[in-house]
């Protein structure tokens, strides 16, 4: 992308294109602001060889066995869980999170998807022989599943480890060479590098090129075989924009406004915790966080008053305390000007009337904002209409059903949603009714728990899936391959085209088409149909 600017030096104009000065990054612990690093992103000629080195690895790795790629993911699996301590310290240093979700969301989450496609791959890539009807006669059908090449991920800040490394080890093990790029603002400098160097993955196969939204771009017009992007819907947008000049096919894992509904007939306390736990995680720095509970009216009071009293024990970290990533539960938020967008948004709730029964304020000098709970809501306001991605909860009434299903799918996004119910029939019903791509009941963001469920969303939440089956084979190229025998046939449907062949050609379908089937008359059609195929093409070549 290039921005040009004009200027005058002396006499001369000169022009500058923006995108060609690149500014080092400054990478800091959000919970200190102690500048932890300076961050020099990759330029045109770090990215051109990068794609070179790709191109060539990629042909080493399309050669392996699915069982040789499986072996060299299993090593990071094996890397991570030994090395587990000073792996959840350098993403609570750039994050703020405390390591106990470092290590369950991310370091966990990614062994287990590791677990799960170690046995899964081979069964979801293995070549599939499909049904070839009967009209194809003698023919035989086949999918495969083929590398693309060299495949582009960029990510986000908020579980930086896990969103670059599962989708490039998918990537990889669909037999692609992978390029990635982590968020500017959580880079995990040198991290990616140390586990894969230490686990002793294959060199090369998976590269790492650190920069901005710059860089994403230059990574782009460098022209990767496919982009599986996690991030905002704006850049989302831009993305696929960009991708769309040299058709680059795109997965798009963008923004969310998750709605959690409860039922009248639930068991308040545990909902009450699984709703907290469903806003609140990861600061309610996650795509599938709530960001709306709607609450149906007969326990309306009584929900709140649990979720208040939960709420309120919930541990923040001291913004005066040396923070170990331990003794909280609510760690303090990542990016600052995220952290304003949430305080921007609570500010327009209470100018228009919402009420805070919950925190609300972020602690002084600090990124910290206490778990928060927000009731009186209307939608007209940007906390309901918009991405909040910080730890708010806002409480909803709803009378019937239908109104809360329509509530629910009053967004612009589509990617999570919950239902609480003991009605596990009425909770189904309301789950299928509901314009999302993951849904959990009794529960909240737990279909990202299961690798074998693939996860992704709809509407402005974008499209393509990863993990599950779908999410190995949206990596891969989906090759169909028909083959028959090389014998003295010549094929009805291939010239000339005659009178006779139009004439006969319908008897065909009548037969093949009907219910049942009318066999006898088929094979005698289909008979004529070839001996004409064959007598026709002479007639004409006379
Ligand atoms: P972001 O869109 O600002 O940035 C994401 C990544 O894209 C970063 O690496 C950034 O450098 C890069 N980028 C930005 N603009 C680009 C461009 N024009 N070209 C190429 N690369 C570009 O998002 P963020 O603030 O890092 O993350 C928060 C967002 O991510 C939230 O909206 C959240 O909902 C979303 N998210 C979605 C999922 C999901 O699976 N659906 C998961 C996590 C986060």
């Amino acid at each position: 992308m290039k921005y040009p600017l004009t200027g005058v030096k002396g006499s001369v104009f000169y022009k500058i294109n923006l995108s060609d000065i690149i500014m080092n990054i400054n990478v800091k612990n959000p919970a200190t602001s102690e500048l932890l690093y300076e961050l020099q992103p990759a330029g045109e000629k770090e990215i051109g060889m990068a794609y070179d080195t790709a191109r060539e690895i990629q042909q080493k790795i399309g050669a392996m066995t699915i069982g040789q790629r499986v072996a060299e993911i299993v090593k990071i699996s094996q890397y991570l869980i030994d090395h587990y301590e000073n792996i959840a310290t350098r993403i609570m240093e750039e994050t703020g999170k405390s390591k106990f979700e470092a290590l369950s969301n991310e370091i966990f989450e990614i062994c287990d998807g590791i677990d799960y496609y170690r046995d899964a791959a081979k069964k979801i890539l293995k070549p599939k022989k499909v049904h070839t009807p009967l009209i194809l006669m003698g023919k035989k059908s086949k999918i495969y599943y083929e590398p693309l090449g060299t495949v582009l991920v960029i990510a986000p800040w908020n579980y930086p480890l896990i969103q670059c490394f599962l989708p490039s080890l998918l990537a990889f093990l669909a037999g692609n060479a992978v390029i990635f790029k982590p968020s500017e603002v959580t880079p995990l400098k040198g991290l990616y590098e140390q586990i894969m160097e230490g686990a002793g993955f294959m060199k090369n196969a998976i590269q790492i090129m650190y920069g901005g939204k710059e860089t994403g771009a230059k990574l782009i017009e460098a022209r990767p075989d496919k982009i599986h992007f996690t991030g905002s819907t704006r850049a989302g947008r831009q993305v696929m924009a960009a991708a769309a000049k040299d058709l680059i096919p795109v997965d798009l894992e963008l923004g969310g406004k998750d709605p959690s509904i409860v039922f009248e007939d639930v068991n308040i306390e545990k909902t009450a915790n699984g709703v907290i736990w469903g806003a609140f995680t990861n600061a309610g720095q996650s795509c599938t966080s709530i960001e709306r509970c709607y609450v149906h009216e007969s326990i309306y009071d009584r929900f709140v008053d649990e979720v208040k009293r939960i709420t309120a024990k919930l541990r923040v970290p001291d913004p005066k305390e040396n923070n170990t990533g331990h003794g909280f539960d609510v760690g303090c938020m990542t990016a600052p000007f995220q952290l304003e967008i949430v305080e921007k948004q609570l500010e327009d709730a209470v100018q228009k009337g919402a009420n805070v029964l919950v925190g609300g304020k972020r602690l002084e000098n600090s990124m910290v904002m206490p778990p928060t709970v927000v009731v009186d809501l209307t939608k007209e306001m940007q906390l309901i209409n918009e991405e909040t991605f910080g730890p708010v909860l806002p409480i909803i009434k709803f009378k019937t059903e239908k109104e809360v299903i329509q509530l629910a799918n009053d967004t612009e996004y589509g990617l999570g949603a919950s239902v609480w119910s003991k009605d596990i029939k009425r909770a189904n019903r309301v789950a299928l009714a509901l314009k999302a791509g993951n849904i959990a009941i009794n529960n909240h963001m737990l279909t990202e728990a299961n690798p074998a469920l693939p996860f992704g969303g709809m509407k402005n939440s974008g499209f393509g899936r990863y993990k599950g089956d779908e999410g190995l084979i949206t990596f891969s190229n989906i090759k169909s391959v028909i083959s028959g025998p090389n014998d003295k046939v010549i094929e009805p449907h291939w010239y000339p085209f005659t009178a006779v062949k139009y004439e006969t050609f319908p008897k065909l379908m009548r037969a093949f088409f009907s219910r049942p089937r009318k066999w006898l008359t088929f094979a005698m059609v289909g008979l004529k149909l070839d001996s004409l195929g064959g007598k026709e093409r002479i007639k004409t070549e006379v």
